[in-house]
């Protein structure tokens, strides 16, 4: 899929160039005169980048800027300023105001086109990950945005890469103004270091002495626990070619030598902060796959999650030739111990009860809540006689110790029933397993309760 980029400038001839180039490397490109057409766009969520032009008639750049920035619909669609103007001063207004980075006029090809597909790798990724946060977020988990639009950026914990003594004593007590910063000055060590602390940022000087700086950023793409870390480069102005390298290989963002420190605080932020925002969502998006498959009350999987699995669990069993047993539980006269002791004593049950579960069976055996207060336990690798060896422990774990209720003020009795059997045939479809186990635990009931019955396939 190519990206849609939004061209704004209140010149049209300036917006017909970069609609040229841009649509020359296959772009989809919009276009928009002024700051409040772009921001219209912007809300529709119709486009992937922004091309913004800092001096415009009613509102500036900076301020259409800010208004993207701080809405927690658009702020993550990342602005480039495009802009005439080139003194520090002026690239620390935008980054203060969010921009994610510069382009000067006249504007270079390469570098236009180096950036764009960079911020449009980003983009997409952030786009999955906030496709599937939206599940989480439909279950009330709160919207990382409002807390993203929040994040001042400080606070970051940074590893500068660098081997020149003057310049990194200096970097780092730039940087120390608002982060915490270690220094690598050993590029061979950098790569472990950085895999090893956990870090916010990366910052990574080009100019190292007899090792390749990119080849340490490309590295670091690739190792899985620094793949999400935001890379700064830091280069000699001579380097710019190198730099454009390094944007195709991830890197985020770059700065020249000499180091304005307002600049690079300012960077620094934007790639924490941008950071912390994809961090959010991808912890979002695995909690809500965990809730997905997860019973919430007892912590166990649910009843969806152990169907689909129980298929697969059974077609490894089936060709590899090894017995799977299936065991159902039933605590008896639940029913009872909520109408004695009320709804709640009996979640207390039903938690103890998984529990006390869990710590019986191994690893690969998988446990769901199958129902109420029913529950299900798949063991592969498992013939009917060890496994009626587990079951009757796992009675024995229940009815031997009495069950808190009430904040631990008072302990009742609890027992389960248990229908146990085992998947043998090949190809036996898991309904029917299911519904031997179901019939064994019937006669388990029927039988006086606090038992196991084993039905053999
Ligand atoms: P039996 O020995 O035959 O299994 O009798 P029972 O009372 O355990 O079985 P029955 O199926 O009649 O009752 C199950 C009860 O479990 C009814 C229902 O209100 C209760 N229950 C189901 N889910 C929950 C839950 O999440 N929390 C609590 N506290 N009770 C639940
Ligand atoms: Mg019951
Ligand atoms: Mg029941």
């Amino acid at each position: 899929m190519s990206a849609r980029i939004l061209v704004v400038d209140d010149v049209p001839a300036n917006v017909k160039l970069l609609e040229a180039r841009l649509s020359a490397e296959y772009f989809d490109v919009m276009t928009a005169a002024n700051g409040t057409e772009a921001l219209a766009i912007c809300r529709r969520a119709e486009c992937d980048i922004i091309l913004l032009d800092v001096m415009m008639p009613d509102m500036d750049g900076f301020e259409v800027c800010r208004r993207l920035k701080t809405d927690p619909a658009t702020h993550h669609i990342p602005v480039v300023m495009v802009t005439a103007l080139d003194s520090p001063a002026d690239r620390i207004r935008g980054l203060e105001a969010g921009a994610d980075d510069f382009l000067t006029k006249p504007v270079s090809d390469v570098v236009l086109i180096a950036r764009v597909r960079s911020l449009t790798r980003l983009k997409m990724m952030t786009d999955e990950l906030r496709m599937r946060a939206v599940t989480s977020l439909e279950i009330g988990v709160q919207a990382p945005e409002r807390s993203a639009v929040a994040d001042t950026g400080k606070g970051g914990r940074i590893l500068l890469v660098d081997d020149r003594q003057s310049s990194y004593e200096r970097l780092a007590t730039l940087l120390a103004a608002e982060h915490t910063v270690d220094v690598e000055p050993n590029p061979t060590e950098a790569l472990f270091h950085a895999a090893e602390g956990n870090y916010d940022l990366l910052i990574v000087s080009l100019d190292l002495n007899n090792f390749d700086g990119l080849r340490l950023c490309s590295q670091a793409r690739s190792l899985e626990r620094t793949r999400h870390v935001p890379i700064l480069a830091i280069a000699d102005a001579d380097n710019s070619m190198r730099l454009l390298r390094g944007l195709e290989i991830g890197v985020n963002d770059y700065l020249l030598r000499p180091i304005d420190k307002n600049e690079l605080l300012a960077r620094a932020r934007t790639q924490i902060r941008r950071r912390r925002y994809t961090d959010h969502l991808r912890d979002n998006v695995q909690n809500s796959i965990e809730m997905a498959i997860t019973d919430a009350l007892t912590g166990l999987h649910n009843r969806r999650y152990m169907e689909s699995h129980l298929a697969t669990l059974a077609e490894q069993a089936s060709t590899r030739g090894k017995p799977l047993a299936l065991m159902i539980l039933d605590i008896d006269y639940f029913k009872s111990i909520n109408d004695s002791y009320g709804h709640d004593a009996g979640d207390d049950v039903l938690r103890e009860f998984a529990v006390r579960v869990r710590k019986s069976i191994r690893g690969i055996d998988l446990a769901c809540r199958y129902g109420g207060e029913e529950f299900v336990i798949v063991m592969p690798e498992t013939d009917l006689h060890v496994a009626g060896m587990v079951a009757e422990r796992l009675r024995r774990s229940i009815a031997g110790e009495p069950f808190a209720i009430h904040k631990g003020t008072k302990r009742i009795e609890v027992t389960i029933s248990i229908g146990l059997t085992t998947l043998e045939k090949k190809g036996e479809a898991v309904a029917d397993v299911l519904k031997r186990a179901d019939t064994a635990l019937y006669r388990a009931k029927h039988d006086g309760r606090n038992r196991v019955v084993s039905q053999a396939a």
